[in-house]
Parts: C-alpha cells; sequence; structure tokens
C-alpha cells in the first residue's frame, strides 16, 4: 500500500494490540544510493538484529510467539518481495497474535530500524508526512489548461481544458479598424477561457482540498489571470512556475520541488521563531521535555512541535498512560512506571489519540537552544 494520507497514520496508531506487542520494521530501500545488494544486507543486518533483540525480552511465551511470527513473516517478505519493492523506503507493521500485517511503500528513505512495543512505531511516518502539501500545480496557455496534483514527490494529471480562442492576426495594420476590432475579439475569448479555467481551478480545490496552487503560465498574463481567482486561491496560490508549451511532467514536477522544499524550509524557521516568541514573552507556549510532557499529560497542548529524529528514553505509567522522563513511580496512580525506547514517539502517540496537531522542524533550527521540543498551549500558564 502506498502511504500518503494521515488516515494512514491514525488508523496505525488507533491499532491495539490488546496484550500482545507489535513489530514495526523500516527500511531505506533508495536505489539511487545504493544497489540491490546493498538493500538486501541491510535487511539481513536489521532482520538479525531484531532476531537477537526479541531473544533477549523478558516476555510470555503468548507475547514472544507473536513477535517470533511477525519476524518470520518479515524474513518471508524479504526473501520473496524485497528485490521487486521500488519505493524510497519500506515499512513494514506486524501483530500475529492480532493477525495484522501491513507494508508500506514510503516516499522517502527512513532510517533503517525495528521496534517491538504495545504500539505501532507511527512516527517516522508523522514526519515524513508532514514534510509534504497537497499542491496543485496549475498550467495556463492561450487555449488549454492543465492541472496537476504533486503529492509526496509524485505527480499526476488532475484535469485539463481546452478552448477555441482565435490565434492573433494583425492583417490590414496595426492602426487599422479592422485589426482593432479582432484584437478585441481575441481578448474577449481569451478571458472567457481564462474564467473558465479559473472556475475549473476552484472546482478541483473544492474536491481536492489542495494546500498550495503553484501556476505556470506566460509572464503577460499572469495581471489578467490572478484578479479572476476566488479568493481562498489566491490565498493558497504560493508561486509561479516557469513553463512552456512542451513542459514536461518530469520538468513541472521538479520545479515544484524545488518551490515546496524552499516554502517548507521558510514554513519551519517561521514555526520554530513563533514558538520562541511565544517563550520569550512567556505566553502560550512551553519548551523542553519535561516541560511538554507534563503538559500533554494535563491536556493542555494545542500544537506540538518536534525536531526531527530528536529521541530520548523514558517512562510511562501503565495505569493512566502519563508520559515521565524518569518517574519512578507515576505520582498520580502511585503504581510503577514502564521504560519506552522513546518518550519523545509516545509523545507523538498521545498528541495523536488526542488530536493534537504535530508538526517538526528540520535540525540545526531555533528550537535547538530550547530542548529540541516545544508546544504551544491551549491556555496561559
Ligand atoms: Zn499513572
Amino acid at each position: 500500500m502506498k502511504f500518503n494520507l494521515p488516515g494512514q497514520i491514525r488508523d496505525l496508531a488507533g491499532f491495539k494490540s490488546d496484550g500482545f506487542l507489535t513489530t514495526s520494521f523500516y527500511l531505506d530501500t533508495d536505489k539511487s544510493r545504493q544497489t540491490k545488494k546493498e538493500i538486501a544486507v541491510s535487511f539481513k543486518n536489521l532482520f538479525t538484529e531484531g532476531r537477537t533483540r526479541l531473544g533477549a525480552l523478558d516476555l510470555s511465551k503468548a507475547k514472544k510467539d507473536s513477535l517470533l511470527q511477525d519476524m518470520d513473516k518479515i524474513g518471508r517478505f524479504g526473501a520473496q518481495s524485497l528485490s521487486a519493492w521500488n519505493a524510497a523506503g519500506l515499512a513494514i507493521f506486524a501483530c500475529a497474535g492480532q493477525r495484522f500485517w501491513q507494508e508500506l511503500a514510503l516516499p522517502r528513505a527512513p532510517r533503517n530500524h525495528i521496534v517491538f512495543d504495545r504500539s505501532l512505531y507511527v512516527r517516522p511516518l508523522t514526519s515524513m508526512l508532514d514534510e509534504y502539501r497537497h499542491i496543485c500545480a496549475f498550467l495556463l496557455d492561450r487555449q488549454e489548461a492543465r492541472w496537476y496534483e504533486v503529492f509526496t514527490r509524485e505527480i499526476s494529471l488532475l484535469d485539463s481544458l481546452k478552448s477555441e480562442v482565435p490565434s492573433r492576426v494583425r492583417e490590414g495594420g496595426w492602426q487599422g479598424y479592422e485589426s482593432k476590432r479582432i484584437e478585441r475579439h481575441i481578448d474577449a475569448h481569451l478571458h472567457d477561457h481564462f474564467k473558465k479555467a479559473s472556475q475549473k481551478t476552484f472546482d478541483l480545490f473544492k474536491r481536492n482540498q489542495f494546500d498550495w496552487l503553484f501556476i505556470g503560465c506566460k509572464e503577460e498574463y499572469r495581471s489578467d489571470f490572478e484578479p479572476l481567482l476566488h479568493p481562498y486561491l489566491k490565498e493558497r496560490l504560493k508561486g509561479w512556475l516557469k513553463t512552456d508549451s512542451n513542459s514536461t511532467e518530469d520538468k513541472i514536477l521538479k520545479q515544484a520541488l524545488e518551490l515546496e522544499r524552499k516554502l517548507k524550509a521558510e514554513e519551519e524557521a517561521a514555526l520554530a521563531q513563533s514558538l520562541v516568541s511565544e517563550l520569550e514573552k512567556g505566553g502560550r507556549a512551553v519548551s523542553g521535555l519535561k516541560e511538554v510532557l507534563r503538559k500533554l499529560n494535563t491536556w493542555e497542548v494545542q500544537t506540538l512541535v518536534l525536531t526531527r529524529l530528536f529521541a530520548a528514553a523514558g517512562k510511562t505509567c501503565p495505569k493512566c498512560h502519563y508520559l515521565y522522563i524518569d518517574e519512578v513511580r507515576c505520582p498520580v496512580c502511585q503504581v510503577k512506571t514502564e521504560n519506552v525506547q522513546d518518550i519523545v514517539h509516545e509523545s507523538v502517540h498521545a498528541a495523536l489519540d488526542k488530536k493534537i496537531q504535530v508538526r517538526y522542524v528540520t535540525p540545526p533550527s531555533k528550537l535547538d537552544r530550547y530542548g529540541k521540543i516545544g508546544a504551544f498551549l491551549k491556555y496561559k500558564t
């Protein structure tokens, strides 16, 4: 299954293992940087590491058997399907005890790792999805218009339009009455074509809800076309593409991705800056793992802001599921806490459960000086 929807993360995050443990397996399968043989070796190494770690886990027989079956199935996948895997990344989520198995084709390479845990390890997916925006790349020409969807580094044609706009004729001289009349006639046709195109853009927006709109057209059309756009679309218009009549999909995609990267970097810098400003004026924000976990536990977080790849060991309470860095006993329930490999991942899960927005910032950033993690709060502290 291709990974491209936030709903997929919510489904995986919501998966209940009911007393079993789950296996999450991530592999970098990017063939632009490594050979098939190297990928096969990485797979084998990761698989062996998983088996070794599993052997050392102190678990009930039922739990261990379920994980062993997961590993067997992953091993079979490696032998049978890995060489034909075309995506840049592979994620496998399994829980044999619950008859659960899902393979995901990832748009970019993840870090190789395997996690055995009560919940499926979805954090790399949330981080990955946060890198992309739903983009509509719209190409407007004299007689034609084409709309493409660009998402997770892929491009696909959404729709196209062809109008009858006569080509410019200048018979009878530039000054001639006849020529002026023809020009006006052509302008009216062109204006109609633009109006149809802007209406269709809005229809496509209503259906596809893209975040950003990029337009490619002749410079001289910009000032005629832009005012025709619906206000919602003007808000989303984030850039102009350089195109000519024979722009290939590849060329459009390349430009759109460059623009996306640039806008995304600006967006992340602005996000980090607004968090820092809020912190400095003592407003509705906290920073640092300890404070963020405390606010997550008490449902006060509005948006969680994380540095990509930031991880830390921690503890959770099996009873109230509160998250801690080092409490041996839950101060609320007085129950002994359990160790978790990555408390930052647990915080993402808690955020998804509570329908809290999770945003990422790529290091280095202003967030580095604030413990690499922060949160906007619902209320002032
Ligand atoms: Zn507790």
